[in-house]
């Protein structure tokens, strides 16, 4: 008999188990059903432990800042690995790259980076995940894309070994990254230009105040909730089609940026699935484009 078939206890672990935990408070639309166990590592070698100790073939789902999930009413069976707050080193290496991990969120990295006199990542400081949400979605904004810095990373697979990868090991493109199965990102060397700390912090201000502009920052949402399709706005397609502000239960297309879905205060995953439903539906018939998701919907659907 296999000796990872016994779930690890908190005892044995140095992170915080949780059973049964509800996932909206975890993540950015506020919305989400429970976790059957949700592990917060203490750091990496326990985040190792915990996963050598798994039943073989346990569900094990991985979180960032929940800023780009719709987790179903029902949520999620298994385990799912919260790095929030967690698995958050970051340093300068003796070769220049930037060793981030997976926990850092995007903002602290193109802080740091700026203040070490190196430019490229600026684009992060507006996109409110961590390294390996970014690392996974292929983060990026105005122009700068993740794994455009990315040098290699650290994966970590389901009994606990560390990997090493770098770009040609994936299927990169717009807002995806597949090929790889059954691993998850540990941390990330980020391979940047020489720059000037001044110029970075004036362009991550430029940045931020251009998003305040254009995104219902005060309103929980997940950005964007379609991909852009290749040489058009998923926002100019929404709008074209009179769907802003058009509204399921507490589910409604923002009346300031049409590609962002907000919850209004009680919205349920089934209103934002239906309503995402409804708008892929009404482009599709009014503008003859298929919009594709870019966020993540994941966990069951609720019984009631
Ligand atoms: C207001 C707002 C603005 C946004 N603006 C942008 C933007 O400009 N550009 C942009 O690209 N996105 C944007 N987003 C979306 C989101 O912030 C990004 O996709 C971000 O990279 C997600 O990171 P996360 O840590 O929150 O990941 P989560 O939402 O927690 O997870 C997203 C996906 O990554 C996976 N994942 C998370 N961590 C790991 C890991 N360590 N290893 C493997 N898989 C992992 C999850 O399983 C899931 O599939 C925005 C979101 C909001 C709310």
């Amino acid at each position: 008999m296999s000796a990872c078939l016994i779930k690890p206890m908190q005892n044995e672990i140095k992170g915080r188990l949780l059973e049964n935990e509800p996932l909206a408070k975890y993540t950015s639309w506020r919305i989400g059903g429970p976790a059957e166990q949700l592990f917060f590592p203490a750091d990496r070698n326990d985040l190792v432990k915990f996963l050598q100790m798994l039943p073989e073939g346990e569900p094990v789902f991985w979180m960032g800042l929940g800023s780009n999930l719709l987790i179903r009413d029902g949520g999620i069976a298994g385990v799912v690995i919260n790095t929030r707050g967690r698995l958050k080193a970051m340093h300068r290496c003796e070769d220049g790259t930037v060793y981030v991990e997976a926990g850092v969120p995007c903002a602290h990295v193109a802080r740091f980076c700026g203040e070490q006199g190196l430019t490229g990542a600026e684009f992060f400081a507006g996109i409110p995940g961590t390294m390996g949400g970014a690392l996974k979605m292929n983060a990026g904004a105005f122009g700068g894309e993740t794994w455009d810095i990315v040098n290699s990373v650290e994966m970590v697979n389901s009994q606990g070994d560390v990997i090493r990868r770098n770009a040609e090991d994936f299927d990169i493109k717009y807002r995806s990254v597949n090929g790889i199965e059954n691993e998850w990102f540990l941390a990330a060397n980020l391979q940047l230009e020489l720059g000037e700390t001044a110029l970075s912090q004036e362009k991550i201000k430029a940045l931020l105040a251009k998003r305040n502009l254009s995104q219902p920052t005060n309103q929980p949402s997940c950005g964007s909730v379609f991909k852009n399709p290749a040489g058009d706005f998923a926002a100019r397609l929404i709008e074209a089609s009179a769907l802003k502000g058009y509204r399921i239960g507490g589910a409604q297309v923002s009346e300031k940026h049409a590609n962002f879905i907000v919850n209004t205060g009680l919205a349920t995953a089934r209103d934002i699935e239906a309503l995402i439903a409804y708008v892929k539906n009404e482009v599709a018939k009014q503008q003859g484009v298929d919009l594709e998701t870019e966020v993540c919907i994941v966990g069951q659907e609720s019984q009631q």
